[in-house]
C-alpha cells in the first residue's frame, strides 16, 4: 500500500480514558471531538468505549456518517449550523452550538415540522474573537430562546486559543462559572453543560494554583489531547499519554546523492520563495511521494537522522545523510494538528487501522 496515514487505536482508546479518568475527578464530562478524524466510526467507537459520553463535530457531513454508521450517543455540532444545512443539522444532531437568534429560530422550526427538540449550547465570546456572544448580550439571548418551540436550552460555553491563542485562565473561566450562575438565577433553571473549552483548557484544570476551583464547569470538547496526545498551548506531550498514535507513511522514488545547494537564476518556487540554503557539499536527497495534496508537509516530523528539505504539491525531499535507502523504502512520520487534518481528508492517502 502506498502513502497511508497508520492509526493506532488502543493508543486512542488509552489517551481518552485517561483525560476520561482525570477529568471525571472534578466532575467535567469529556465531548469527544471527531473532527480530526473525518467522522470516523471506528474512533468514535473508541471514544465512547474509553468514556467518552457524548460525540461532537464541526460539520454535520461527519455526524451524518457517524449516525449512519448506528454510533449511538449525543452528538453535537460545534460549529454554529449554516441557514443552508438548518434541517440536517436537526436531523442527525441532538445539539448545535450557537450564536445567532436568526439561526436558532430556523432550528426552532425545523424541528417543529419533524416533531423533534433541538438542543442549544450558547457560545459565548471570552477574548479570542471567533465564535460567541458577547457576555452583556447572554441574558436577552437565552430570555428568547427559551420561549421558542422544540428548542432546549442546554447551557453556555466557550472556546479559546483557536484565532487568536488567548488561553483558557480564572480570570476568563470564572466569567463563563458567574454568567452560567447569573443566567440560572434570572431564569430559574439548571443548565446542564457549561462547556468550557478544547483541549487548551487542560492546562489550567490540571494547574496546582487553580487547585480544583473549576466553577461551574463540568465539560469539555477533547480533540487534540486524546488524538495526539499534546497540550495545543505549547504542543508538549502531555503527561501519561502517547504521542504517536498517528504515522505517515511515504514511499521513496528517487535517492541519488546531489548538491545541496540549487544552481541557476532563483525566482518563485511552487509555494513561495525558499530560504537560502547553506552548502554543505554533496548530500544524499531523497525524493518522497507524498506532498502538499497529502498533508500539511511543515506539520511532520521526520524520523532520526533525516531532515525535510522541502515540500511540493506531490515532492517531499529529505536529506537522508547517512542512511542507505533503497527505491520503495517508506518512511513514517509523526503528524501536527494540521498535517492530521490533511491527511485525514486527503482523498490520496489511504487511513490503515
Ligand atoms: C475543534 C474544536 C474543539 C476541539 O479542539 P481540540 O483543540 O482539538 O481539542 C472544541 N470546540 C470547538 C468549538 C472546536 O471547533
Amino acid at each position: 500500500m502506498s502513502v497511508r496515514l497508520e492509526i493506532n487505536l488502543r493508543k486512542i482508546h488509552h489517551n481518552a480514558h485517561v483525560l476520561v479518568e482525570r477529568l471525571a475527578v472534578y466532575g467535567i464530562s469529556v465531548t469527544g471531538i471527531a473532527k480530526a478524524t473525518l467522522g470516523s466510526p471506528a474512533i468514535a467507537e473508541v471514544f465512547l468505549e474509553a468514556g467518552v459520553t457524548m460525540l461532537g463535530d464541526s460539520r454535520i457531513e461527519n455526524i451524518e456518517k457517524m449516525k449512519k454508521a448506528n454510533i449511538s450517543a449525543p452528538m453535537s455540532l460545534i460549529r454554529s449550523p449554516m441557514l443552508s444545512q438548518i434541517e440536517r443539522t436537526v436531523e442527525f444532531s441532538d445539539t448545535s452550538f450557537n450564536t445567532e437568534l436568526e439561526i436558532i429560530i430556523a432550528l426552532s422550526r425545523a424541528a417543529k415540522l419533524v416533531n423533534r427538540t433541538h438542543g442549544i449550547v450558547l457560545m459565548v465570546e471570552l477574548g479570542d474573537l471567533r465564535e460567541g456572544i458577547m457576555p452583556d448580550d447572554v441574558e436577552d439571548m437565552v430570555r428568547s430562546i427559551i420561549k421558542l418551540p422544540n428548542i432546549e436550552f442546554k447551557g453556555i460555553g466557550a472556546n479559546l486559543a483557536c484565532r487568536n491563542g488567548v488561553s483558557p485562565d480564572a480570570i476568563n473561566m470564572a466569567e463563563l462559572s458567574a454568567l452560567a450562575d447569573s443566567i440560572d438565577n434570572t431564569f430559574g433553571i439548571a443548565m446542564s453543560i457549561v462547556s468550557g473549552g478544547n483541549s487548551s483548557n487542560l492546562e489550567w484544570i490540571f494547574s496546582e494554583l487553580t487547585a480544583g476551583h473549576i466553577g461551574r464547569i463540568n465539560n469539555l470538547r477533547l480533540g487534540e489531547a486524546i488524538l495526539l496526545g499534546r497540550n495545543p498551548l505549547d504542543r508538549e506531550p502531555i503527561e501519561g499519554l502517547y504521542t504517536d498514535v498517528f504515522k505517515l507513511i511515504g514511499e521513496i522514488i528517487e535517492f541519488k546523492v546531489k548538491p545541496s545547494q540549487p544552481w541557476g537564476e532563483i525566482a518563485h518556487a511552487a509555494f513561495g520563495t525558499p530560504s537560502p540554503i547553506r552548502n554543505q557539499g554533496d548530500i544524499s536527497q531523497a525524493l518522497l511521494a507524498i506532498g502538499e495534496q497529502d498533508t500539511d508537509t511543515e506539520g511532520l516530523s521526520p524520523p532520526p537522522g533525516f531532515k525535510v528539505l522541502g515540500a511540493s504539491s506531490d515532492h517531499i525531499i529529505l536529506n537522508a545523510k547517512e542512511n542507505h535507502l533503497a527505491i520503495g523504502d517508506e518512511i513514517a512520520f509523526g503528524v501536527n494538528y494540521s498535517a492530521l487534518l490533511r491527511s485525514m481528508t486527503s482523498p490520496f492517502v489511504s487511513k490503515v487501522i
